[in-house]
């Protein structure tokens, strides 16, 4: 048994991750601000309410725990609103991390895991994206990642501090067991507002753009269900304590397969009608800064951590993630036998 400290625990990735290292009997500490987190999903682990910026606290933290490693997934993590606020952006993902790498080197904690993102890429110059693909965020979000890899980069090799970055591409998916799943405020991702539509909870879902060079015209994406994310955040851990990988690294990680708006749509309309319920489409203008396509070459993943996606069919990820709309909306459904 290990203790490990999750950063971000109570939000949609980190609660699943909490409760992954919690059913392989670790010890598990969790430090949220609750600002995007949420109290429930913080059930696997000792919740404490509190911000990297506040120093003091982060310092008892570490005299208080051991910790075997360190976790962080707590982030601003809105693209339109990093160009309209960057400052928050650079503040919160920037120096709130440097805060938290610094007490990990005072206290010589020396495993880190960070949450990273395909944003640092910027416009892809070729897809599927691997981890050579230059890096050129265009906002400040994926820049502030960016960032924080450089960071570890030089507290590697100055500090000793091993870290894994992981970029993550579009995770979605919930839980299987259905008990955690995505609540974010505002909503702005692909699937959990199709499922809102179909629960009633949203009027309709609006396909942004039609007139892209992709074989249906609607944008590609990786979706990876959030459980392999999980899995390989584990593994990643796992491969720095047992010394296997030194040095800051980092890894992308998708199911390396893309799927269109309209096949995401699709398949939701076959899972949603197994309970009776349907959607509304409406036709909307492209978004600002989206590619056409976004696919992850996570073969370094594969082979250096061992990592292979469960649940990579759009089907399953679907399924999972409309059980805990299901669950969320509080609505009672009546299955199409
Ligand atoms: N999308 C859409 N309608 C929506 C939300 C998203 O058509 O209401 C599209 C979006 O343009 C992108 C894909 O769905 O091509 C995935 O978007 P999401 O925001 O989930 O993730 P992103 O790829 O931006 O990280």
């Amino acid at each position: 048994m290990a203790t490990f400290l999750v950063v971000g625990g109570a939000g949609y990735i980190g609660s699943h991750m909490v409760k992954q290292l919690a059913k392989a009997s670790h010890q598990v500490v969790i430090l949220d601000n609750l600002t995007t987190g949420f109290r429930p999903l913080a059930k696997y682990g000792e919740l404490v309410v509190g911000s990297l910026a506040d120093t003091g606290l982060m310092e008892q933290l570490f005299k208080q725990h051991d910790f075997d490693g360190v976790m962080h997934f707590a982030a601003s993590s809105l693209v339109g609103e990093s160009m309209t606020d960057p400052a928050k952006y650079y503040h919160n993902n920037v120096a709130n991390t440097l805060n938290l790498l610094d007490v990990m080197v005072r206290h010589q904690v020396k495993h880190f895991i960070f949450s990273s993102t395909a944003a640092t890429f910027g416009e892809p110059e070729y897809t599927p994206i691997d981890e050579l693909h230059p890096q050129k965020p265009i906002n400040p979000y994926g820049a502030s990642k960016l960032m924080v890899e450089r960071i570890l980069q030089d507290y590697a090799s100055a500090y000793g501090l091993n870290s894994v970055c992981l970029r993550y591409f579009n995770a979605c998916g919930a839980d299987p067991e259905g008990e955690l799943g995505e609540c974010h405020d505002p909503e702005t991702h692909l699937i959990p507002l199709i499922l809102q539509a179909a629960s009633g909870r949203r009027k309709a879902i609006t396909v942004f753009g039609r007139d892209y060079p992709t074989e249906d015209g609607t944008c590609v994406r990786d979706y990876i269900h959030i459980e392999d994310l999980c899995t390989a955040h584990g593994l990643a851990l796992d491969v720095l304590i047992a010394g296997k990988q030194q040095g800051a690294q980092a890894y992308n990680l998708g199911n390396g397969q893309g799927f269109s708006v309209q096949q995401v749509i699709d398949t939701a309309i076959n899972v949603v009608a197994a309970d009776g319920c349907s959607l509304i489409i409406e036709e909307g203008e492209r978004r600002a800064g989206d590619p056409a396509v976004l696919v992850a070459d996570a073969a370094r993943a594969k082979s250096e951590l061992g990592w292979q996606p469960r649940y990579a069919d759009l089907n399953t990820i679907i399924h999972h993630a409309w059980q805990w709309e299901k669950k969320s909306s509080g609505i009672t459904f009546e299955p199409v036998l």
